[in-house]
């Protein structure tokens, strides 16, 4: 038996190549005051027209490499629009819920759920280096839902039983926000299921923190004997600068297949040039175009939304516009669903 090991029990120990400071250390210096963020950008003159006024709920939470990625001084700028708690949340928007996906129906363990056939989807952790605002799991009730809290013991006793299951997805949260060590003890139970045929991770984390591709989390992704599919989590070129394609390029080197999935986000990505550059720069780090999700209606979110009419109108000039495998899959989770349903008009 392996004991566990407390999260951030590494900090220190783990420096990424030409950073003297661990990724850990890097996260916890993350921007948690909106204040501080507009101060940053120049844009502490409009914080009392930008900002929120009121609980909405969901701490801001930006490492400051992101915030290194913004434009100085312009309130609109794709990446901000995606972390900074905006008055519009507090609107009640109907139709939108704390669960719109349907989360809780697909349980079937401690942060454990098999909704799709093949593969189960397991929440490593509720942690995450940034908090999207958009994002569907804000309300998800993480305390008690993740699956390392019991040493992974009631997932892995579920995987193991359920031969038709031959892909487990780690996400979350984030599951590279979970020391590697823990991530390392999960794997070692994994590789002893016969049936498991793959591992894929869903992740934001090399793209907003790419220091945390470091060598202990190499040498661990070469130690798991699956073929391993990262799926990555960004929605503007922007977001992807030097030092995370060479992130992106260590964990090419380390065998690791590399997708790409994006929320398409009212003044984020919703014209096809922006669509078109994310995509250029994504296949220039190796990354493959994967999903495009239509808003999940989570609740504090109505104002990212793209009506579908328009969405299919993008993915068409999107089309006109590039090769087709730059052209990802517009899809939208629907409760109750075999899986991502393509839109359709
Ligand atoms: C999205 C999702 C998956 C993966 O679906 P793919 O279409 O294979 O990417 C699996 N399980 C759950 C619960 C999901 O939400
Ligand atoms: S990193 Fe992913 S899980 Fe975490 S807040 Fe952003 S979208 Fe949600």
């Amino acid at each position: 038996m392996i004991p566990a090991r407390p999260l951030f029990s590494h900090i220190g120990q783990t420096a990424s190549p030409g950073s003297g400071r661990s990724w850990l250390a890097i996260w916890r210096d993350s921007i948690t005051d909106p204040r501080e963020l507009l101060h940053l950008l120049g844009l502490e003159g409009q914080a009392d027209a930008l900002l929120a006024d009121g609980d909405t709920g969901f701490r801001v939470r930006v490492p400051r490499g992101f915030v290194a990625r913004m434009q100085w001084g312009d309130a609109r700028d794709p990446l901000l629009t995606q972390v900074l708690p905006a008055a519009a949340e507090l609107l009640e928007a109907p139709h939108y819920s704390s669960d719109p996906v349907g989360d809780m129906d697909a349980r079937v363990g401690t942060g454990l759920l098999h909704k799709y056939a093949g593969r189960a989807l397991l929440i490593a952790t509720g942690s995450c280096a940034i908090h999207c605002r958009y994002c569907f799991r804000r309300h998800f009730p993480y305390a008690e839902e993740t699956a390392a809290s019991g040493q992974w013991r009631e997932a892995i006793d579920y995987l193991r039983k359920s031969a038709d299951v031959d892909e487990v997805i780690l996400s979350g949260g984030d599951p590279l926000s979970l020391a590697t060590p823990k991530l390392a003890e999960l794997t070692r139970a994994l590789a002893e299921i016969p049936h498991l045929r793959r591992l894929r991770i869903h992740t934001r984390l090399p793209i907003v923190l790419p220091e945390r591709v470091d060598g202990e989390l190499l040498d661990w992704l070469q130690t798991i004997p699956l073929p391993k599919v990262m799926v990555l989590h960004a929605n503007h070129a922007n977001e992807i600068d030097e030092t995370v394609a060479e992130a992106c390029q260590r964990l090419r080197d380390a065998g690791v297949s590399l997708l790409n999935q994006s929320v398409l986000l009212r003044g984020v990505n919703d014209s096809a040039d922006a669509l078109a550059e994310l995509s250029e720069r994504l296949i220039a780090c190796g990354i493959l175009p994967y999903y495009l999700h239509q808003l999940d209606r989570v609740q504090g979110a109505a104002h990212f939304e793209v009506p579908d009419a328009q969405a299919l109108a993008l993915i068409a000039q999107l089309e006109a516009r590039v090769a087709g495998y730059l052209v990802p899959r517009l899809v939208r989770e629907v409760p109750g669903a075999s899986g991502k349903r393509a839109v359709r008009s």
